[in-house]
């Protein structure tokens, strides 16, 4: 199976030590607390947040062709470096830092909610070579943008069509079915009856909220520990599979909503040319492997 390749971490602009490779942190986390980067880098972090170099969003873009209509690629993208340790997975990250993770996720959501023009903030986790990372040292990455995307304006016509929360009624429902991984006092993870990929979970919050910010200190510590237990048993059922995390969220009328999709299969023409997708493994078997992983 495909894994990050190694590499060096005097090399890593990743690493401690290295901090200069990359460009100046605008919140590093550390046991003083969150910090700046100035002049002088930032030591001894738990987690840093800095702008991709290789953005794909900035906030001064050169305006579009004339030639088409296009929007201007006008918004931000970060790097967030989540562990110091080079050379091991997300999977292997201890409670305490899941849970300053989802701290760095809640906060850097919070900063661009307020930016003037973001209309939507995407926050996710490629992780493996497969999975589109294009480092092995692990980290995570957010992308704050001027439209609301197709497939999330897609899912909110259908959500605010019905009379009640879709999401509310799955995490009811899926409480007691086949399709139930694990769950604990604030959220659940199961194998989606939508599971678009083979092995593909998503962890749901029981009650209401709608995103990150919304979550109170109890359900994120649960959330840390939920998510390292969803990891666990990819990492352990499939070797370490190659996987995307990606954070759903909205700040009205959503609700939040966790999906991890491992890169087990390759996107081809069929997919590519109707959006359609296959899945070889029935979420009623990944759920009852991943129960037992
Ligand atoms: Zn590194
Ligand atoms: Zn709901």
């Amino acid at each position: 199976m495909a894994k990050p390749e190694p590499v060096d971490s005097k090399t890593c602009p990743f690493c401690p030590g290295n901090e200069g490779m990359t460009p100046p942190a605008e919140a590093v986390y550390t046991d003083r607390g969150v910090l700046a980067d100035g002049s002088e880098r930032v030591r001894n972090w738990r987690a840093r947040v800095f702008p991709n170099l290789f953005a794909a969003m900035v906030p001064k873009p050169t305006p579009p062709t004339t030639e088409w209509i296009a929007l201007p690629g006008h918004g931000f993208h970060e790097v967030i470096v989540d562990s110091p340790e080079h050379g091991i997975g997300p999977a292997d990250f201890s409670r305490d830092q899941l849970e300053l993770i989802l701290e760095v996720y809640r906060d850097r959501y919070s900063h661009y909610r307020r930016k003037h023009g973001v209309s939507y903030i995407s926050i996710f986790k490629n992780w493996g070579d497969a999975a589109g990372a294009s480092m092995s040292h692990t980290h995570s990455q957010i992308i704050a943008i001027p439209i609301v995307p197709p497939l999330i304006k897609r899912e909110t016509t259908v959500l605010s069509s019905a009379s009640f929360c879709i999401y509310c009624n799955i995490a009811e429902r899926e409480t007691s079915s086949s399709r139930l991984i694990t769950s604990n006092d604030s959220w659940i993870l199961i194998a989606p009856f939508y599971s678009i990929a083979p092995y593909e979970t998503w962890i749901l919050p029981k009650g209401h909220i709608s995103d990150l910010k919304a979550m109170d200190e109890h359900q994120r510590r649960d959330l840390g520990q939920i998510l390292g237990d969803a990891l666990r048993r990819l990492k352990s059922l499939l070797d370490d599979p190659p996987f995307n995390y990606m954070i759903f969220q909205q700040p009205f009328g959503y609700h939040l909503n966790i999906r991890i999709q491992p890169a087990l299969t390759k996107i081809a023409g069929f997919e590519r040319s109707t959006g359609v997708y296959i899945n070889p493994v029935p979420p009623e078997q990944a759920a009852s492997e991943l129960r037992m992983a």
